[in-house]
Parts: C-alpha cells; structure tokens; sequence
C-alpha cells in the first residue's frame, strides 16, 4: 500500500517539525494536522542538539530567519555545576581536544602531569574556551573545527514551522480527538474529532505528546521504564527576567539536592527549571529550591510538569508511528528529545520517500534502531550522575550506587582499565562527548597505554601548552554573543 494521505496527530513542536518535513519531502502525498487548542503543549523544549541545523538545512530554513521568529540565541553546550561536587564546574561543548582525544590520545600525559602549570581540561577545546569567555562565531566553513546549536522559545519555533509547513501545503485541523476507530488488523482506521467528523488516513503519526494517544493508549504498545535508572519524574518550569549583560552561549545544569536546573538564555528572557525526583523531595520543596536559585525575577508562576523516564517497546505498530513525548522521554539534561524527535522524522522520510508499502522488515528495522538511540542517550546520561562525588544527600547516594545498565558497566570498565573510549551502533554522542564528561568529573583510566610513555613528556606537554595558547589568542579577538547575535538580527 503506498501512503496517499497521512494524518499527523498534535501540534507541537514533535507535530509540526514531522509536518513540515512531510511536506518538503512528499510532494504528491496529501499531509494534515490535526490539533486542539484545549490541550496545550509541553513548550518548555527550549535548549537543542546541533543536528538541529542539518534539519534546518533540509527544508531550507535561514539562521537568521529562525532566530528571530523564535527569540533564539546560539548553544556552544552545556555548562555543568556542582556534578562532581559542589563548588566545581566543566562543561560539554560540541567540540574536540586536538591531540588529547586524536590518535595521540594524549590526555593521558595530561593527567600525570597536570600539575605541571597546566590550565583546565576544557582549555584544550575551542569551543569551551569561547563559552568561558561568553564569546561565539559560527565556525564557518571550517565544519570540523566545532559544532553548535540554539536555545529558542519552543512555542514560537512550533509557530513557525507551523506557517512554513502550512505554506507547502499541510492542512490544519482544529479539533480534539474524542475516539479512535480500528480496523480489522488491529491498526488505526480514523480519528473522530469533537465536531462529529471523522478524519482518514493510510498512515498516522502520533505526536499526541504524553498522551500517546495511538501509540498508547489505543494501540496498547507496553512502556519500557528507565525510572531505576533515571529516577527523576518531575519538573518545574519558570520564566525569569535577564539579568546583566552577558548572554551566555551555553545551557547551564545546575546539581540540586534531588535533581538538577536548567537555565537557558533566550533574546527576552531566562528559560529556568528543576528536574527532580518525588522520590527524595516533594512538590513545594522542589518548586522553592528552583526559586531560591534562579538569577532574575520570576516572569510567571512556576508550572509543574509529569513524567516517567523511558520509551515504548515499539515506535512503529501497525499504521501508527510514534514521533516526540507520545514515544517516551529520558529527560532533558543533555537536551535530547528534539534530536529523537529528528531521529524518528529522519529514519521515516526516506522509507515513505521510496514509495509503495514499507515492509514489515524495515519497520522491525526502524523499531530497533530508535530502540537504540534511546538506549546510547540514556547510558550518556545515566553517565553524568553515576560518577559523581557527591555524598551531601540521600538522592546523590543513590544516584552513585544505582545497578548500571551492562552497556554502561562495560564502557565505564574499559575506560578504567586502558583508557578506550568504546562506542556501540547508534551512539547519539561521540567520544569527545564521552571525553569530555569523564574529564570534567574526573574519572580517569587506571592506566595509561603504554605507547603514550613513548612520546616524550616535555614534548606532550609542549604540546598541550601550544594548545591553550593558540586556542585564547583565537578566542581573544571573537565578538561576544550577545554582538554576533546582534549583527546576525541585524544582517
Ligand atoms: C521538563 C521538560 C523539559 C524539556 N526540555 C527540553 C529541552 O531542553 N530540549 C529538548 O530537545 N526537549 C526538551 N523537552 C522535550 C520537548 O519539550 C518535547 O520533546 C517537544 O516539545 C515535543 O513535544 P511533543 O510535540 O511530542 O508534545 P507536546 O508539546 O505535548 O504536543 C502534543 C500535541 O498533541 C495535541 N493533542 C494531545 N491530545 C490531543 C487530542 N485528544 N486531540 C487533539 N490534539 C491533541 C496537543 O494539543 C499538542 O498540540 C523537555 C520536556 C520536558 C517535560
């Protein structure tokens, strides 16, 4: 069966980015969205992955075009606080180390020698080195030289794909979904809306957010919990007043008593808010610590958000693929869910793309992969709390004794034990990412390669040295964010 007409459930940001790539990509397939005003959206998706771009670069959307429309402002990475323990820092940017993780490998020599006047691990990444400094610069044509992403207020960034994908032609629907009739296979045959009309199609995508509506709740795919391993359930989401000057080009995570915040710069306003688990703190309790620690005055009254951490067996179930929250959710530390949504919507269009009916095999196909990448992002971030140093409260002990997943356990072991930096099929962060999370909490091998002991010391360091010197004099000169932003507004 080829897919005449296929009918996109919910419009938010999951919604609107899979109907605007429908659209740039399936010209003679009729695509409609159907959405209600009732439900509101998540909307607090607000920090991103740097795939975004190439999505971007797919539908032909402009930088600065973009950034205006959704008060935007650029992500070099995140900066974690208080992880290891308190009063520390490092961050994670979307960069390399040069000779430190190359064949080299030379952050061994680093470590036994860092005492010998060296600066931060960080020091020896471009990109973290601007982020210290507040100061950013698209790489230009130079691509491997770093990456980087953008904070942007979710709601406007839907309305704006929303006008686009309208303009290539997708038709919205206003109206709630009240019932779900099947066919005879058990798959989705049409939705009825509140208004009486049943609305048809070969194939649904599901964006209904946390209410899954196909996925879950009418197609009955069983939930896979994280929750042993990501136990945080909970947040509170609360605008605030920007304060000074600096726009800082990176997310800030701050490590609480029983979770962590979030703090985004945007054009207007800070994005703030606590990820926690009821487990180790209540409600109130939670909802006065992201108070106390947020920079401005609040905008509007914190709103409190649910969720349990994990994915549906299935993505795709019959004539029903899942895109976005209706799929499930790790959480947002190292701002995932829009790259998964991207995941799903990459993977799907070139199937659809090759025209007639997509074989039970390549949905098998599409269901382990996206497995997968669920699996990779949650060891990564399952990463950042499992080695910490932190033994203030209940939930930081628990965090440090948690039973790993086996894929986690082995990566960690062979670190320890040679310094490999192992990766699987479908890893979502490479092994600078890797580096640089086991840098900044201070977790290194047991031993070194031995062919490391064959480069001179002085010469490894001289090295180093050149490294951190090159690397402020190139960041010295770079206009500051908030005046890049400036001149890319203004252009
Ligand atoms: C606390 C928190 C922080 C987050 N931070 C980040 C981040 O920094 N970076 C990131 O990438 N992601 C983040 N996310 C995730 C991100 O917000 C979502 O992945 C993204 O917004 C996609 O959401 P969605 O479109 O799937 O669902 P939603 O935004 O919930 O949209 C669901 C849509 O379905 C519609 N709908 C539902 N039921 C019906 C019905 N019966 N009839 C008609 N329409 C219906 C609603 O009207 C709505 O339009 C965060 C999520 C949470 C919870």
């Amino acid at each position: 069966m080829t897919y005449e007409r296929i009918v996109v459930l919910g419009g938010g940001t999951a919604g609107w980015m899979t109907a605007a790539a429908l659209a740039t990509g399936l010209r003679n397939t009729v695509v409609e969205l159907v959405e209600s005003e009732e439900i509101a959206t998540v909307g607090v998706g607000e920090a991103t992955f740097p795939s975004i771009r190439a999505y971007h670069q797919i539908l032909g959307i402009s930088e600065a075009d973009f950034l205006r429309a959704t008060n935007g402002t650029f992500k070099l990475g995140i900066k974690f606080r208080d992880w290891r323990v308190r009063g520390e820092d490092y961050y994670h940017t979307f960069g390399n180390f040069g000779q430190l993780d190359g064949s080299d490998a030379l952050w061994g020599q680093y470590r036994r020698h860092v005492n010998a006047g060296l600066g931060s691990f960080g020091e020896q990444c471009l990109p973290t080195v601007m982020a210290m400094h507040d100061r950013f610069c698209a790489p230009g044509q130079d691509a491997a030289a770093f990456n980087y992403a953008y904070h942007f207020d979710a709601n406007l960034y839907a309305r704006f794909l929303r006008d686009l994908a309208m303009a290539r032609g997708v038709r919205r629907t206003e109206g709630k979904v009240v019932d779900v009739t099947r066919k005879a296979d058990g798959g989705v045959a049409a939705l009825k809306l509140d208004g009486g009309r049943d609305v048809k199609a070969d194939l649904f995508i599901d964006c209904s957010g946390f209410a899954s509506l196909l996925l879950g709740r009418t197609l009955e795919e069983p939930f896979v919990d994280f929750s042993r391993w990501l136990p945080v359930d909970r947040a509170w989401a609360c605008p605030s007043a920007p304060v000074g000057e600096d726009l800082t080009p990176y997310t800030r995570a701050t490590a609480l008593t029983a979770g962590w915040a979030w703090r985004i710069p945007l054009q207007d306003r800070i994005g703030n808010g606590h990820v926690f688990s009821t487990r180790f703190i209540d409600e109130d309790a939670a909802r006065e610590e992201l108070l106390r620690q947020m920079d401005g005055e609040p905008l509007a009254e914190p709103r409190l958000l649910r969720f349990t951490t994990g994915h549906r067996a299935r993505f795709w179930s019959h004539n029903v693929v899942g895109i976005g929250l209706s799929t499930g959710f790790l959480e947002p530390l190292e701002s995932t869910s829009i790259y998964l949504v991207q995941a799903g919507i990459g993977r799907l269009m070139p199937l659809l793309q090759r025209g007639g009916a997509v074989p039970p095999a390549a949905v098998e196909d599409y269901n382990t992969g996206l497995v997968r990448q669920f699996e990779r992002i949650r060891d990564f971030i399952l990463m950042h709390y499992c080695l910490t140093a932190r033994r203030d409260t209940p939930f930081w002990n628990a965090m440090a004794e948690v039973e790993l997943p086996e894929t986690l356990a082995y990566k960690l072991h062979a670190w320890r034990q040679t310094g490999a930096l192992v990766q699987y099929d479908e890893e979502g962060f490479d092994g600078h990412s890797w580096l640089a999370i086991h840098a900044g909490m201070q977790h290194w091998p047991q031993r070194t390669d031995p062919t490391q002991t064959q480069i001179p010391v002085e010469k490894s360091l001289e090295w180093v040295r050149e490294r951190e010197r090159q690397l402020a004099a190139a960041v010295a000169p770079l206009p500051t964010h908030q005046a890049y932003l400036a001149h890319v507004l203004g252009a």
